[in-house]
């Protein structure tokens, strides 16, 4: 019987985003942070980005949710095009997608009280009574393993791992079907760690979330996602099942980046380490062809002027290559 794919909640088509630099006109250079995405994110599903700091994946989180303004390309939401919505117009979209960031206590001001911070979106977007937010403050705190009490207490009050859980809860407060999550468990103790992500990973199956998952921990992403796309200076080089990417990487950049961390591929062989050559160049100044040929142990010319797109080498696994490795 053949299963039909039901369509992505997101996606998008050579989506770029480039961040002009520089005071005056003579000096304006342009940072080409994410270039050409193209991807889909299928309901259900988690996609973990990953990739060296710089190489853009803030960025494209941020794009998916419309945090920032779109270059080129295109980006849908649940079928309809918002590439270039306006604010009014993404009103409606904006609940449907939330984002989870690295560092919570940025975004929740000290001087209010955790109940009226979690109340925020739903003064925003809904006309509840008095009791009825404080009855939905309440669920969104139990939802993050939180007590109710907490609801008093200032930002300060709690610990590292306590404060993601108040971003989680704020993100789900308006119930969206995706969340972006960048880097949410990177700032804190390891044991900690694990605990937010059993409880994201708890809050997915419960409220049939999809997550796009952004880190540059391999491992964790590895436990979390069902899919990965690892990009490098701005694009996507492979993308396919986790398991796939990380035990038989064919892009040349995939195996290094997965060498460089103590994982063992699933017969526990260690990877063998790989040292890339050279620096990581400028998003200001991209390398020509394949963005990676510098770098690159299996580079020729051809990389040199021809950039390679992505192309399937397995079921669901693509990877931008001329000559990529073997499977
Ligand atoms: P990552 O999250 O993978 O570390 P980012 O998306 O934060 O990467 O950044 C990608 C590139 O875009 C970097 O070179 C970064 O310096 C640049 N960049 C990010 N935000 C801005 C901005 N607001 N203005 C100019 N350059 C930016
Ligand atoms: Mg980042």
């Amino acid at each position: 019987m053949s299963e039909t794919k039901p369509p992505p909640l997101v996606r998008t088509s050579e989506l770029s985003k480039h961040y002009p630099v520089g005071r005056s006109p003579l000096q304006r250079r342009i940072v080409h942070a994410v270039e050409q995405v193209s991807l889909e994110i299928f309901p259900g599903e988690t996609l973990g980005i990953v990739g060296e700091s710089g190489c853009g994946k803030s960025t494209l989180g941020r794009c998916l949710v419309r945090l920032t303004d779109i270059t080129s390309g295109t980006l849908e939401f649940a079928g309809r095009d918002i590439t270039r919505a306006s604010q009014r117009q993404l009103r409606p979209v904006r609940r449907q997608m939330q984002m989870v960031f690295q560092d919570p206590s940025a975004s929740l001001n000290p001087r209010r009280r955790v109940g009226d911070l979690l109340a925020d979106p739903f003064r925003v977007h809904e006309k509840l009574s008095r009791s009825e937010m404080a009855d939905r403050v309440e669920d969104l705190l139990v939802r993050v393993e939180l007590l109710p009490e907490h609801a008093q207490r200032f930002p300060h009050e709690f610990s590292g791992g306590q404060r993601q859980r108040i971003g989680i809860a704020r993100a789900l407060a308006l119930r969206p079907q995706l969340i972006v999550a960048d880097e949410p468990v990177s700032a804190l103790d390891v044991s900690i760690q694990a605990q937010i992500i059993n409880l994201l990973a708890d809050l997915r199956d419960a409220l049939k979330l999809t997550y796009v998952f952004i880190a540059h921990d391999l491992s964790v992403v590895r436990q979390f996602s069902s899919r990965v796309a690892v990009m490098y200076l701005g694009s996507i080089v492979e993308t396919g099942p986790v398991d796939a990417v990380f035990s038989s990487p064919r892009h040349h950049y995939t195996a290094a980046l997965r060498s460089a961390v103590p994982v063992p591929d699933v017969d526990n062989r260690p990877a063998q380490r790989i040292v890339l050559k050279g620096d990581l160049p400028s998003p200001l100044d991209p390398p020509s062809g394949c963005r990676f040929h510098t770098r690159c142990v299996a580079a020729t010319s051809l990389c040199r002027y021809e950039r390679p797109v992505l192309s399937f080498v397995d079921t669901n696994h693509l990877v931008a290559c001329h000559h990529p490795r073997a499977g």
